[in-house]
């Protein structure tokens, strides 16, 4: 079987350009230090400084590729920044290192099984670095490096030349020959570079041997372009995710299918197929694999079955980091009528590592606000900050973020580009907050449907 690879990094790179501001946008890294230290407020990420001393260990090992199939649990409670922390991740590993978010729930569709879902979640998150030869296309860059030591006592060192076609040479990328040439070099001509002008002349194959070369004068400097040097072939290096592999190279879903997303059920013999191959063109040093991170959000809405098929994943030689993050405390896992930690069983849970977050302090959630509110583009006065900060602590860090931009709106009503106070107060009586939504329903429990 021959399998085809494609690279749709261009594809996700115009999606990720799309300029709507989500509720992480704000956050482009983890804000660490060159030793891996949390910065109290960098890269959008604010306080939380032990879960992200623990993330940069992590971004450490997925970097190193060296360590896959672990699993890391990140418990805390609600808004105390969990998927901030992964999106954090997500932005230092780069966009060479896959990282696939899901949320638990996600997984329970009904086009396909858990644990297709599942699977297709792990085969996004590693990702396959590989090497091809391929044609030079008119117009690419491509170096060429000589070496000027066989110039017959000219200085040593390295030429680079860099040329937009093959035959071509238009720049010169030599701190002291900074010459322009339309002349037409191929792998064994000699070509001469005036020391001066730094002009750059074409003297064919033969030149070398003739009289003339030592006639030049020293001004001149000869080198000849090594054989094998100009060939019509450059490597280049794709990085794609196994999950794009299996896809282009199902039958029964073809290439679009990476564009729609439905992808449907993709049989396992393709997979062993691929896997096969893949794992030959590693042998052969033809491909890399790069184990991403599989981040899954909320992930005690999985059960039992889904779990059992993680702990199964996580031996696999291709397995990535899994990162899940929950607000649950004991809770019942799914499925079965046993409550453990989180909601996930106990034998996850030993082979997990577990980071925690922890509630914000009022500044914190201050910066956090003030950041978002930056992002948005919205200007609150100092007052309007305030109370949004006090909302926060009282109620979540999720609302009070919430009523930045409902507040601008009603601003915007009044004619003003500030929000003021009593902005943020209509805001908060207009939309309720989780406790008093709560509430409301307990004192109105008689109008709705049990
Ligand atoms: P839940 O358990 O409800 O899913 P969570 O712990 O995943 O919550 P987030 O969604 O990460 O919480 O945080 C809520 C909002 O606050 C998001 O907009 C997030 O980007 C922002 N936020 C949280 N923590 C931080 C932080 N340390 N620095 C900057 N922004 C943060």
């Amino acid at each position: 079987m021959s399998i085809q690879i494609s690279d749709s990094s261009e594809t996700s790179d115009s999606l990720k350009s799309l300029s709507l501001i989500a509720s992480h946008s704000h956050i482009t890294g983890l804000g660490l230090d060159d030793n891996l230290q949390p910065r109290p407020s960098s890269e959008g990420m604010v306080g939380q400084l032990h879960a992200r001393r623990a993330a940069g260990i992590i971004l450490k090992m997925v970097q190193n590729g060296t360590i896959a199939g672990r699993a890391v649990l990140v418990a805390g409670p609600p808004s105390s920044g969990k998927t901030a922390l992964a999106m954090g991740l997500s932005q230092s590993l780069g966009k060479d290192v896959p990282f696939t978010a899901i949320a638990g729930s996600e997984i329970f569709s009904l086009e396909i099984s858990k644990t297709e879902a599942l699977t297709q979640a792990f085969r996004k998150s590693i990702g396959i670095k590989i090497k091809e030869e391929t044609e030079l296309i008119e117009g690419e860059v491509v170096e060429i490096q000589i070496d000027r030591s066989i110039t017959g006592g000219h200085k040593q060192g390295k030429l680079t030349i860099k040329t937009t076609d093959m035959e071509t040479i238009y720049e010169l990328g030599n701190k002291m020959i900074d010459g322009l040439t339309k002349e037409k070099v191929l792998a064994g001509d000699v070509i001469s570079i005036d020391k001066a002008s730094g002009k750059i002349s074409k003297l064919g194959r033969s030149f070398a041997r003739s009289r003339d070369y030592d006639a030049m004068g020293a001004d001149t400097r000869f080198v000849q372009c090594p054989e094998g040097e100009l060939q019509k072939r450059k490597t280049v290096v794709h990085t794609v995710s196994l999950h794009e592999i299996d896809v282009i190279n199902s039958r029964t879903q073809g290439f679009l299918a990476l564009f729609t997303g439905d992808t449907g059920e993709i049989r396992s013999e393709v997979r062993d197929q691929i896997n096969t191959k893949v794992a030959e063109w590693k042998e052969e040093g033809k491909a890399e694999i790069v184990p991403g991170v599989l981040f899954v959000d909320e992930v005690h809405m999985l059960d039992i079955e889904c779990f059992s098929f993680i702990n199964r994943a996580l031996e696999d030689e291709f397995a990535p980091i899994v990162m899940m993050a929950t607000n649950r405390g004991i809770s019942k896992t799914r499925g079965t009528n046993y409550k453990s930690p989180h909601g996930l069983p106990l034998d996850l849970l030993d082979r997990s590592i577990i980071i925690t977050t922890s509630n914000y302090d009022e500044p914190e959630i201050k910066t956090i606000l003030s950041i978002r509110a930056q992002e948005e583009e919205v200007e609150l006065s100092s007052d309007a900050l305030d109370l949004l900060t006090k909302s926060g602590k009282e109620t979540s860090l999720r609302y009070s973020s919430n009523l930045i931009s409902v507040s601008q709106q009603i601003a915007l009503k009044r004619k003003s580009t500030v929000v003021e106070v009593a902005d943020v107060k209509r805001a908060y009586l207009l939309f309720l907050d989780c406790a008093r939504s709560v509430k409301y329903v307990q004192d109105n429990q008689t109008q709705y449907i049990d």
